[in-house]
């Protein structure tokens, strides 16, 4: 998979505050746009494929709120889209989390066991929460296309032998998509490793395309 630009130049929206993106914190949120997939239950299709179509939030903009904002705050959510598609994702979740002082929560697809080990080995972050979509031959569906059962294994079980080294810093959850039917569901819950249990999210219906905005959507 080719590797988009840096970080700074896909950021696409900053959450003041959030008092649900990492439960028990208080915490602003990145999102970072683009990403590999093209899930067609994305409740943030647009930030996730037409990202281009709206301006970046420049690094002076962010870096200035995120200054000021810091003491107030007890964590960073980076979210997208996909924000591990930056092979650099690393270093620049290093340089806020040292510049802000604050504990660093990233939300991944799990695509980029590379990226997330390098983010483990110069400890960028704090929390990594991974997607499970669900078992593996229901992959092709739940990515439109984008992975097959074979490759979602083999990546999602990279991310799982780092989530064995690191057991604090992971936790694996899943949308109760339409797509997933009961028995899909307890076979996805035993896809982790022993020791992780799968959390469960609701789904919302994705909004219409085109309805004259884009704001960006969050899980909460
Ligand atoms: S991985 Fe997430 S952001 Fe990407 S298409 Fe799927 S639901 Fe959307």
């Amino acid at each position: 998979m080719r590797n988009h630009p840096t970080p700074w130049s896909r950021l696409r929206g900053l959450e003041p505050m959030s008092l649900c993106d990492w439960p028990g914190r208080v915490c602003a949120v990145l999102f970072l746009g683009g990403c590999d997939l093209r899930c067609p239950t994305c409740h943030n299709f647009h930030l996730a494929w037409n990202s281009e179509d709206d301006p970046c939030l420049s690094r002076d903009h962010a870096l200035g709120f995120l200054d000021q904002r810091a003491p107030w705050l007890d964590g960073l959510v980076v979210t997208g889209g996909e924000p591990a598609l930056s092979a650099d994702l690393p270093e620049w979740l290093a340089e806020l989390r040292g510049r802000l002082d604050l504990p660093v929560k990233l939300d991944t697809n799990g695509m980029h066991p590379d990226v997330v080990e390098r983010i483990l080995d110069i400890q960028a972050a704090d929390l990594v929460a991974v997607d499970v979509k669900g078992p593996w031959s229901k992959y092709p569906t739940l990515t439109g296309n984008k992975i097959t059962a074979r490759e979602a294994k083999a990546t999602l079980g990279r991310i799982f032998k780092l989530a064995e080294r690191h057991p604090e810093r992971f936790l694996f959850r899943t949308t109760l998509v339409p797509l997933l039917t009961p028995e899909d569901l307890l076979e996805t819950r035993s896809l982790p490793p022993s020791g992780f249990p799968l959390q469960t999210q609701p789904f919302r219906q994705p909004p219409r395309p085109f309805q004259g905005h884009h704001r960006k959507e969050k899980s909460c």
